[in-house]
């Protein structure tokens, strides 16, 4: 098979590039490893909510240049930041050119906009008619109308390379094996975050002792493609996910949500010493991240107390209070720290210490001094002092990996060099040098797919020679 475009995935990076490809008159074609029409991928069964660094994509570009800059603790790669800056708007008006309705997402980050239909607003995995997938239906029909092709139940294996450029991909599917020759190619995988080994290598000491809060659909097979074809890795050391319920290592009903970040970040999160370990006030996408680098990651506890528990009820787009303990979740109360730290297997002594100094520095502004120091500008701390107290053992929920994939402002896969590898491309969550940083940044996995496979498509269009 012969073709000018070919990604690698056929979530919403893959058939974005796919589709604007076949727009800017390239013969374009998607291979993607699932089967059948509702293959699984991320794309398919996320929640929806578009937004760059958790704020608006489409806010003037300078605003979000300096969000992504400041969110990653000034890590971002320049030009790509700036390319998320100044495509954020153009992304959102294309999607809803090619058939994306948009709601305001409930109760999360006011005003974001999500695709629509909303998932319903319980515990577990509903993904079937909603946005995403009627989304990412709907692209592929055009992708076909366009004149080109959907490879479903074909597997990528690896990049066909000539001296220092890239002319295909060799695939294997019912057929046996063969060779996709393409001009350009764009790696669309959608991250490692199912790939055990490279987890225990850069992210977490125990990978089975935290929970994939996806479709392990990504396996880092990308990553991997790249990486023999010469290309450089940034970033691979955090990743975007969710505090869980620890009961989720069991109960499949607990995982996507109700996610329990709210909770976390405002009481405190302790370790199987009592002590803390992390600074809630960063957020779940960070607390998280550290959850995952104990030596055990299902040793962390959330201590609250019913302040909390009572905004709860409020908080997050699927609120815990009380679909936590409805779905199965582990949720100890007790009138005191003491009897707390019983119920929920912790030394008494240690937590009551530890709860009384978290309580004297908030109320005395001085969180800075904790150790590890509490930050309050992004979550408030809420002191430990109204009964009935509250104890909820965690895990580590990751959703996909921030790092990957080396790429310019232009989505052209780069060499440790910095110089880019000709014919190759990489969006969506395979790419790296946008998210993480000291702060774990989260800038968006949908922003990343979205804007990123249209901008692989038109970097590869003017590099083939073809109309813009
Ligand atoms: C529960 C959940 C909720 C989420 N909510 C949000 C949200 O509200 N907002 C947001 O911004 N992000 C959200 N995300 C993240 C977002 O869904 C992803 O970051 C994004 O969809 C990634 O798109 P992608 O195209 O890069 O990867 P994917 O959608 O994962 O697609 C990659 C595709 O590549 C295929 N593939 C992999 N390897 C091969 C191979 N070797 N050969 C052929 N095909 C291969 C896979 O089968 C898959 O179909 C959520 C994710 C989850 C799981």
């Amino acid at each position: 098979m012969k073709v000018d475009l070919a990604a690698v995935g056929g979530g919403f990076a893959g058939l974005v590039a796919a589709v604007r490809a076949s727009e800017l008159g390239l013969v374009a074609a998607a291979i993607e490893r699932g089967e059948g029409e509702t293959y699984m991928c991320n794309s398919r069964v996320c929640t929806g909510v578009i937004h760059t660094a958790l704020a608006p994509a489409d806010d003037p570009p300078d605003i979000v240049y300096e969000r992504v800059m400041s969110a990653t603790g000034g890590t971002a790669r320049p030009d790509l930041a700036r390319t998320f800056a100044e495509n954020g708007a153009r992304a959102i008006a294309w999607m809803e050119e090619h058939g994306a309705t948009l709601e305001t997402a409930p109760r999360r980050n006011y005003g974001l906009p999500s695709l629509s239909p909303t998932r319903r607003m319980g515990a577990g995995l509903d993904w079937e008619g909603n946005g995403p997938d009627l989304f990412l239906r709907g692209l592929e029909t055009r992708l076909e109308a366009a004149g080109g092709t959907i490879l479903r139940g074909t597997e990528a294996l690896a990049l066909v390379m000539e001296g220092r450029a890239c002319r295909g991909v060799e695939i294997r599917n019912a057929a046996g094996r063969s060779t996709v020759e393409a001009g350009a190619v764009v790696i669309a995988d959608g991250g490692f975050q199912a790939d055990r080994e490279r987890l225990g290598a850069h992210i977490t000491g125990q990978p089975d002792r935290i929970r994939q809060r996806n479709t392990e659909t990504g396996r880092g097979d990308g990553l991997r493609m790249a990486e023999e074809a010469g290309a450089a890795t940034v970033g691979l050391d955090k990743f975007y996910g969710h505090v869980l319920s620890r009961d989720v290592m069991t109960n499949p009903v607990l995982w996507p949500y109700p996610q329990v970040d709210v909770i976390c970040a405002s009481g405190i999160v302790v370790g199987a010493d009592a002590r803390r370990f992390t600074d809630e006030g960063l957020g779940g996408v960070y607390i998280t991240n550290e959850i995952a680098r104990l030596d055990d990651p299902l040793s962390a506890t959330a201590i609250f107390d019913s302040t909390v528990w009572e905004q709860a009820k409020e908080a997050d787009l699927v609120p815990p209070n009380p679909l936590l303990a409805e779905a199965g979740g582990t949720l100890h109360e007790a009138g005191s720290i003491g009897e707390l730290a019983l119920r929920a297997g912790l030394d008494t002594g240690s937590l009551e210490t530890t709860v009384g100094e978290f309580n004297a520095a908030v109320k005395g502004g001085r969180t800075d001094r904790l150790a590890p120091a509490r930050t309050v500008e992004t979550y408030a701390p809420v002191p430990i002092e109204t009964p009935p107290f509250h104890a909820v053992p965690l895990a580590a929920g990751i959703t996909v990996t921030m790092g990957g994939i080396a790429v310019d402002g232009a989505a052209r896969v780069l060499r440790p060099d910095d110089t880019p590898i000709p014919g190759l491309y990489a969006a969506g969550s395979a790419v790296g040098g946008v998210e993480g940083g000291p702060r774990a940044a989260y800038i968006g996995g949908l922003i990343k797919a979205f804007l990123l496979g249209l901008v692989a498509a038109e970097t590869a269009a003017r590099e083939l020679g073809a109309g813009q």
